[in-house]
């Protein structure tokens, strides 16, 4: 009893500490938008620079790779990652996810919906896409400027806060929706660059079955990874190499998949693990 109401004081207190913020912000002119943001920043950064990750990979603690569940569904993931080659968009393939009524999370990187605007407003549009952050420049998930893959990852922790936070709020500002499921650039991590995703209210999902290892498979390869899904498996692929064999291997795929009894559903439809 005592501690519930020494948590009645604390919120109280908090209450009008928020009031009286609110106030001073009526007062003197609300905070811009961009001092909130470097406010913002300046928390995390304090919270956790200063910490030594241990772990760098695909598969690092926090990393939702499946979904927990024992029914015979799959979740499809498609990257647009918007690298200078890296800025088409497969249309086949998004017909075929339309017309089949295959619901997909599509992770988004900022230069691809600035090389793509219209079709990234159509795609959030539609109520089978979940538009998905895949960061601001691309970069690995680092507090520490760990490289993969010859790219480098972001330099600090202000850098991770950047590259996840601005392309979070670009989605938010273009679509109304800021988007909670975050994949880095190269999908590489840290431990403590996931939880500063976590901070940044995102969930950070990987994979457990990796669909066209950077768009680089023929079809034939990307339909046997599609086959061998299992119950709960996420899928990561891209819908940016239009040339790739990612589409057609997809296309191949979905219906032996349905004829072994798989269903396509939406990272939000299940808990994920
Ligand atoms: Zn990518």
């Amino acid at each position: 009893m005592g501690k519930w109401r020494n948590t009645l004081g604390l919120v109280t207190a908090v209450s009008f500490a928020l009031l009286a913020v609110a106030n001073t912000g009526k007062a003197f002119g609300a905070a811009s938008a961009q001092d909130e943001y470097e406010a913002k920043k300046r928390t995390i950064v304090t919270a956790y620079s200063g910490q030594s990750p241990e772990e760098w990979g695909e598969m690092v603690t926090g990393v939702k790779t499946s979904l927990a569940t024992k029914e015979k569904v799959v979740a499809l993931t498609f990257d647009a990652c918007g690298s200078a080659k890296g800025k088409g968009v497969d249309m086949e393939l998004v017909r075929f996810l339309d017309n089949e009524k295959i619901p997909a999370t599509l992770f988004i990187n900022a230069r691809w919906i600035d090389a793509n605007p219209n079709l990234f407003l159509e795609l959030a549009g539609n109520p089978l896409f979940t538009i998905a952050n895949h960061g601001l420049m691309h970069r690995p998930a680092s507090v520490n400027g760990r490289s993969v893959y010859g790219i480098n990852g972001t330099s600090d922790v202000g850098e991770l806060v950047d590259e996840i936070e601005l392309n979070a709020r670009k989605i938010e500002k273009l679509t109304g929706k800021r988007p909670v499921y975050y994949r880095s650039g190269t999908a590489y991590y840290d431990e403590i660059a996931v939880r500063v995703s976590e901070r940044l209210g995102h969930k950070v999902i990987g994979f457990s079955v990796l669909g066209d290892a950077g768009a680089t498979y023929p079809a034939d390869k990307v339909t046997a990874a599609l086959l061998s899904s299992s119950p709960g498996s996420i899928v990561i692929l891209h819908m940016n190499h239009p040339e790739s064999g990612t589409g057609k291997g997809v296309m191949a795929a979905v219906p032996q998949l349905r004829k072994r009894g798989f269903r396509f559903v939406r990272l939000s439809d299940y808990p994920l693990e």
